[in-house]
């Protein structure tokens, strides 16, 4: 693999010492688990148990893991299993079809995940850090800077405990298994990319490694990190890449999403598109839908030349303003003309649902994620 070099948006990559939470069994592929439960003097057959505990039964409590003796339970989920998220807030909305979970970790900073059912499958969208370092101006988790990287299982485990919740059939009307991941919750995924591609690579290893799901079913949602974008596609991984794009010309995109400073829109849509010829996947572009901001019919335009005949589709979202914000959501008819003309212009274009939008579930750091396989039923257009 060509190492790149990514740009030091990494907490530690700037010497400081974030607060990293312990040790847990989702920071380790199995062979690190087996050595691990080794050198607590257990056998490494030790591993796959509370291994198949936690990714394969979704139990996290030791007293449930029957078939460990009591003793190695206590040593095992003491050195393994360290609660790393401490629910502070669970809100439903859409009659228990979406819910949101706030949680705090060991040092007190505050992250969000989102449980979103549909009749087909069921999605969490998670957080990979705490804040982020990107400074979109419409985003609220952008206003408040970074905190720091969450570590491999904080990212894992919020998909985990939410499976469990999706598992004991709290989604209404939706299957039990979680099928879908979306990397759209606080923070710039690919700024955290160690940490990012070792959680995915938990979330698709079979259980008793990890929770078993389709690579094609995880959406990494970017503001555009050209380098990491480029190392992403060399992984042998094929995960849908989403590129947060809001605006097809530089002199925009330059104030809505500040890392087009260092790469312009068309050499982050270079990298898109040499990630989708390397994985096959089709790129989601992500477009918040922003009142006379980006919302022009010459921008539609613009933005149809740059993707016809490309491996891509256009999730518009329509902007959930933050508080404070000088920003709003387009017009529908305004929303409609822009559709309309990409979908002129031969670009597959469609308005994500607002789910959650009265739990802040929708806000896009939260968004409702709908991918390139948005479910026509769930879509607006
Ligand atoms: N940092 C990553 C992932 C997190 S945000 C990224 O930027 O892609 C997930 C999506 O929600 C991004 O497309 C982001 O631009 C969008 N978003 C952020 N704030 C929003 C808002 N207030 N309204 C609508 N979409 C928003």
């Amino acid at each position: 693999m060509t190492s790149l070099p990514l740009i030091s948006v990494d907490p530690d990559a700037r010497g400081r010492r974030p607060a990293m939470p312990p040790r847990h069994l989702a920071d380790l592929d199995l062979p690190g688990r087996q050595s691990l439960v080794t050198e607590l003097g257990e056998p490494a057959f030790r591993a796959k148990q509370i291994s198949n505990h936690y990714f394969g039964r979704l139990v996290r409590d030791p007293e449930r893991m029957t078939d460990l003796p009591a003793a190695s339970r206590e040593r095992l989920a003491g050195a393994l299993l360290p609660a790393l998220l401490t629910p502070v807030r669970e809100l439903a909305c859409d009659d228990g079809a979406t819910r949101k979970a706030l949680w705090r970790l060991h040092d007190g900073s505050l992250v969000e995940s989102v449980l979103m059912g549909y009749p087909d499958r069921v999605t969490v969208c998670i957080s990979s850090q705490a804040g982020c370092g990107m400074a979109c101006p419409f985003c609220a988790t952008g206003q408040a800077g970074l905190t720091r990287n969450l570590s491999t299982a904080e990212i894992v485990d919020q998909a985990v405990y939410l499976a469990g919740v999706a598992a004991s059939g709290a989604v209404a009307g939706s299957p039990p298994r979680l099928s879908h991941v979306v990397f759209m919750g606080m923070g710039e995924p690919l700024a955290n990319y160690s940490r990012v591609v070792a959680a995915i690579r938990r979330l698709v290893a079979p259980a008793p490694e990890g929770l078993g799901l389709s690579q094609r079913h995880i959406t990494v949602s970017t503001v555009g990190l050209v380098p990491a974008i480029r190392r992403l596609a060399s992984e042998d991984l094929s995960v849908t890449l989403a590129l947060s794009l809001h605006a097809p010309d530089d002199e925009l995109r330059d104030e809505l999403v500040p890392v087009n400073q260092r790469w312009k829109v068309s050499e982050v849509l270079d990298a898109a598109w040499d990630y989708a010829a390397t994985t096959g996947r089709r790129v989601s572009i992500e477009y918040a839908m922003i009142k006379d901001v980006n919302d022009q019919p010459w921008r539609a335009d613009l933005l149809g030349r740059l993707l016809a005949g490309k491996l891509a589709h256009v999730n518009l979202i329509p902007l959930n303003p933050t508080p404070g914000s000088r920003w709003d959501a387009s017009p529908k008819p305004v929303e409609r003309e822009f559709v309309r003309r990409l979908r002129d212009a031969g670009v597959s274009t469609t308005v994500r649902d607002t789910r959650g939008r009265e739990i802040d579930g929708a806000c896009g750091q939260l968004a409702a994620a709908e991918d390139s396989d948005t479910d026509p039923r769930t879509a607006t257009a």
